[in-house]
């Protein structure tokens, strides 16, 4: 079974690293060239826990130089990255590709669909975390979990046993038929922390400090609550707002700066369109009005552009 991980940044790179030791046939392909060449020069160099696990030589190129056709795809770029890598790779799909989609946000199985038969996507959500330490090196923390669904299920046996085979390197994947309420329940409380802390510059225990901090949360979650229900996703608002407040200790997460701020610091574009932006796009196609999403996805925009953000 060829895998191929289109996109070997922080989180495709510590999946790809467990299939790869379990002797899975894995390729990375990345566009970020020092990061390719590292891995190919000296190996992936995985730091996890704070322990070096040493280097590992896990096939790695730049898009244009790969061949031949995989059996199964993550796709593990950002969300607006998404379909320009479809684009790049989708010559390497054959008829009965899957592609596993895992990336935080909303709207990429609208995406997959232009590349792919539904039955041979396979959606879900994770919570396993991870980074990088530079190029070709991958520095994680803790363990995690992912839930996944076949987005039509067709030779449902098949991506059952594909699951198995892929937790036996560990992977901790669920097939559930929930998958898309907990994509929008995640998509609920990013839409909340990542942009708030973002623009009032934060942690998320300093957030969770202020006193009103349920009035904002609401603001936002209203919309995501509604917008989704009339996207036929059971949505539980009482959910999300008790896996926010979960976050606000030290001890849990408080002391984390979510993904969008890093991206924001770091000058990169960030996921914003496929968070708040989808909620008010969908909310457009169902009547519904979204004018806090609308706001915070301007205000993101107007910090990258600010900042020249790219
Ligand atoms: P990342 O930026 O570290 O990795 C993306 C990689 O894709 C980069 O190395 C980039 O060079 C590569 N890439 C982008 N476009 C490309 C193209 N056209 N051709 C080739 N390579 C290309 O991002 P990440 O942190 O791994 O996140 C990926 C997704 O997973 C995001 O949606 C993120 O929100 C989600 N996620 C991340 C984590 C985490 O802890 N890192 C956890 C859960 C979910």
């Amino acid at each position: 079974m060829k895998i191929l991980f289109a996109g070997a940044g922080a989180l495709g790179s510590r999946l790809g690293y467990m299939l790869f030791k379990n002797n899975e046939d894995v390729t990375f392909i990345d566009s970020w060239e020092e990061h390719v060449e590292n891995i190919k020069n000296k190996g992936l160099k995985v730091i996890i826990d704070d322990k070096d696990l040493g280097n590992y030589y896990i096939p790695t190129y730049r898009p244009d130089q790969v061949n031949g056709k995989f059996d199964v795809v993550f796709v593990a770029t950002k969300s607006m990255q998404l379909r320009p890598m479809l684009e790049q790779v989708k010559h390497l799909f054959h008829e009965d590709t899957k592609i596993i989609c895992i990336l935080n946000g909303l709207g990429h199985v609208q995406t997959l669909k232009d590349y792919i038969k539904e039955e041979n996507i396979l959606i879900g959500v994770t919570v396993w975390t991870s980074g990088l330490g530079g190029p070709g090196v991958l520095n994680a923390h803790g363990t995690g979990k992912i839930e996944l669904k076949q987005v039509k299920e067709v030779n449902l046996e098949k991506t059952l046993e594909l699951v198995s085979r892929l937790n036996n390197s560990g992977l901790n994947i669920k097939y559930s038929n929930d998958t898309f309420q907990s994509i929008w329940h995640k998509a609920g409380l990013n839409c909340v922390l990542n942009t708030y802390c973002t623009l009032i510059d934060c942690n998320i225990n300093q957030y969770g400090s202020f006193d009103k901090n349920l009035e904002l949360t609401r603001a936002v979650l209203n919309e995501v609550t509604a917008v989704g229900k009339a996207e036929g996703i059971d949505v539980k608002q009482d959910v999300i707002e008790k896996n926010i407040k979960n976050l606000f200790p030290l001890e849990t997460a408080g002391a984390h700066y979510p993904s969008l701020y890093q991206d924001m610091k770091n000058g990169r574009l960030t996921e914003i369109d496929y968070l708040n932006g989808e909620v008010s796009r969908l909310g457009k196609i169902h009547n519904i009005p979204t004018p806090v999403c609308d706001i915070i996805t301007l205000m993101i925009h107007s910090k990258e552009f600010i900042n020249g953000n790219k």
